[in-house]
């Protein structure tokens, strides 16, 4: 599946918000939100657009996207299966991406960034309920066990990635054990639980068009 390889602090100041692409670095002083908090590109300086409408709308779908490192197509293919699904749209597209393995991996803190989660998704670090995955938009449900690989557990960044997850946290719909490097789906997030500063509903207005 195709991805986005270009700077993704460019992202990050296009967006005027943290999207944390690069684990660590975002919470230094080095995070070019800190230093750069400006849109990039030769008039991002100058230019201060005040959004409303489509403009809004469409931010919205792009933070949200850039987030999840979902590119157009995968996200309206989300979007089109969160429509046909029974509940709120918006929530539901959330859940969704929520869902992904990929996610997963970096909320239980087994990776300091979603796209740090991907690449070792990709390299097949992971069992889900026993068997290996490698496929990082893998959809987890309720009760399924993620565990991390035997060889793989003194991974060197594993390791430093479950030190700096003791200050982020873990979500309450999921749950770890460390002694046997796994986690658990214990529910479906909520809206509540997935902690994302968007309005979805703006991205399902863009699309409603
Ligand atoms: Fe975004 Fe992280 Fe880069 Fe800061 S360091 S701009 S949060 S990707």
């Amino acid at each position: 599946m195709a991805r986005y390889i270009g700077p993704v602090c460019r992202l990050c100041r296009r967006e005027a918000m943290k999207l944390f692409l690069k684990g660590e670095r975002c919470y230094t002083e080095k995070c070019a939100i800190e230093k750069r908090n400006f849109a990039p590109g030769q008039h991002g300086k100058t230019r201060k657009a005040k959004l409303a409408g489509y403009g809004l709308q469409l931010r919205e779908k792009q933070k949200v996207k850039r987030i999840y490192g979902v590119l157009e197509d995968q996200f309206r293919h989300y979007f089109e299966t969160a429509e046909r699904t029974r509940g709120i749209t918006g929530e539901t597209l959330l859940q969704m991406l929520e869902r992904r393995l990929d996610n997963v991996v970096y909320r239980l803190g087994l990776s300091t960034s979603r796209p740090q989660a991907r690449q070792l998704v990709r390299h097949g670090h992971f069992l889900i309920n026993g068997k290996k995955v490698d496929i990082p938009s893998y959809s987890v449900k309720a009760g399924d066990v993620v565990t991390v690989l035997g060889r793989t557990q003194k991974n060197v960044t594993i390791e430093h990635a479950l030190e700096e997850v003791k200050g982020r946290g873990i979500p309450e719909w999921l749950s770890f054990d460390a002694a046997s490097m796994s986690g658990r789906v214990v529910s479906m997030p909520t809206r509540a639980q997935i902690n994302l500063p968007v309005q979805e509903q703006l991205i399902v207005e863009l699309y409603s068009k």
